[in-house]
């Protein structure tokens, strides 16, 4: 049975994109399944003066973008919600949205719980964070957390300055920096799978594996996001958060309990100890690309996308490869490649072992594929089959992994924030240590002129993708 859960949900940003597309149908869910049920009210605050009334007829459209339930079971959700008409740097209206909060308190027993989420625009997660503060709206008796979005700065002076602002209103231990790939289930079952398979996870280092490969591969181009994406690209969008993340998990020791502090201990250790990049060392490490159109002259050029410049340097596309000063991982390449309107959608990792993982009694030169999203049903591969149907046992899906299966990433990061456990958020020092690395690529690449563009749509990305692993006797497994 699912513990029922009470919180007054802020949602600043409510008449936004992400709001609807994403917390608002995770909220239903949430609703459905029993984990919000009486004991919770969200209100959606925005600049537009919007009555309680529409705005729940804005939630419930959306919610039919996404289920076929009956409209009543939808409507009795939408009586949850209240609209606060809201400019962020207006401190009376921090007064009126404390007073609504604790009068939907009263009326919902929500004790006195507070979820106050960042759907908005980044440049004013810290002005909204400090008014929280400043104009008392954090509740003595009940938790008051603070949900950030992504992206967290967009380099490391802007992410600590953003940093600074949030702490002097919140302590690290209630702030929850959004990275919607630890939502996912695999990602979420990673820690599973290495503590049930005793001989994976000893052979998850540089004495048995010759490379890891992480590619998170779309095939849909930048779509009605080239204004954002043109302040962003590839780096910034998926490199220094989702990809870091993911290696992470990987790649971090494996603690034996679920403790927060100590999984976010063991990845912090790991970042800290990446190998820097010297800005002579970068083009031979990294390499960047922007799609054209596709061979018959059919798609939208980067360069023609709506809000995208005529003669845009951002990328599109980024390879590379990474590097650890431990003794675990050092010596061993983490190769990493992200990009738009590539052949196809994939997210995977790759752990490609050597010949020496014999001694363990896996076959020489195996590679184990973890499926990120699900493909054919299929989540773990061993040199490119099924695992159940691979001939070699040392590696299958626990049980206990399976707890939650069909969940949302966003239903499971709310229900996280709701139950306090910050396990699957990204924490500042993780951060700090991943803008650090990525700026040294970033300021080396803004120095040189590339040559865009450099990819056709529907292709594979660069050329210069393949001959960074070639290199080092390497090549992509997902090719
Ligand atoms: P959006 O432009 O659709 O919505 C922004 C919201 O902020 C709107 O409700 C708008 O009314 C409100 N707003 C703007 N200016 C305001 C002001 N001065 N005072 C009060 N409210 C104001 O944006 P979005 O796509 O929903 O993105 C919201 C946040 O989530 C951003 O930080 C974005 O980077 C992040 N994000 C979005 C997505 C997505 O899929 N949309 C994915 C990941 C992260």
């Amino acid at each position: 049975m699912a513990t029922e859960k009470s919180a007054i949900f802020i949602i600043f940003g409510g008449s936004g994109d992400l709001a609807h597309r994403k917390l608002y149908p995770s909220l239903f869910r949430l609703y459905k399944s029993g984990i919000l049920k009486n004991h919770f009210a969200v209100i959606g605050t925005a600049r537009r003066p919007w009555s309680d009334d529409y705005f729940r007829e804005t939630v419930i459209t959306s919610l039919k973008d996404y289920f076929d339930d009956d409209e009543t079971i939808m409507e009795e959700f939408s009586k949850h919600f209240f609209y606060q008409s809201h400019d962020v740097n207006d401190s009376e209206h921090y007064i009126a949205l404390k007073n609504l909060a604790a009068k939907l308190d009263d009326q919902f027993e929500a004790g006195h719980n507070r979820v106050y989420y960042m759907a908005i625009a980044p440049r004013f997660f810290g002005t909204v964070a400090e008014h929280l503060n400043s104009e008392g709206l954090k509740t003595k008796d009940g938790y008051n957390r603070l949900v950030i979005e992504k992206p967290f700065g967009r380099d490391l002076d802007s992410a600590c300055e953003l940093n600074g602002n949030i702490a002097k209103a919140f302590p690290e231990d209630d702030i929850y920096r959004i990275d919607h790939y630890l939502g996912k289930e695999m990602i979420q079952d990673i820690p599973h799978i290495r503590s049930n398979n005793d001989k994976f996870e000893e052979a998850l280092n540089n004495k048995y594996v010759s490379n890891i490969q992480v590619t998170l591969a779309e095939s849909l181009g930048v779509e009605d996001r080239g204004g954002y994406y043109e302040t962003s690209g590839v780096l910034r969008d998926m490199v220094q958060n989702h990809i870091m993340q993911i290696i992470g998990t990987i790649a971090s020791d494996n603690p034996e309990s679920d403790d927060a502090k100590l999984i976010h201990q063991n990845k912090s250790d790991l970042f800290s100890s990446l190998k820097e990049l010297a800005p002579d060392e970068v083009d031979s490490n990294f390499i960047r690309g922007q799609y054209d159109t596709d061979k018959l002259g059919d798609a939208k050029a980067y360069r023609q996308e709506d809000n995208v410049a005529e003669d845009s340097n951002i990328e599109t596309f980024v390879a590379g490869k990474i590097e650890f000063n431990t003794k675990r991982w050092s010596g061993v390449p983490f190769y990493v490649r992200s990009g738009k309107r590539l052949q196809e959608k994939s997210s995977r990792i790759d752990i490609v072992f050597n010949e020496k993982v014999e001694e363990l009694g896996i076959r020489p030169n195996t590679v184990v594929t973890l499926l990120i999203e699900k493909e054919d049903g299929n989540s773990i591969l061993i040199n490119g089959i099924n695992y159940k149907d691979a001939g070699q046992d040392f590696i299958k899906f626990p049980e206990e992994a399976k707890f939650d299966k069909a969940r949302e990433a966003y239903e499971s990061l709310i229900i996280d924030i709701l139950s306090g456990n910050r396990v699957h958020f990204t924490l500042w020092d993780e951060l700090r240590s991943t803008w650090k690395y990525i700026d040294t690529i970033r300021e080396s690449w803004d120095a040189q002129q590339p040559d865009f563009p450099n990819y056709l749509s529907g292709s594979m990305g660069p050329d210069a993708a393949e001959m960074l692993l070639e290199r080092n006797g390497h090549s992509w497994i997902w090719d």
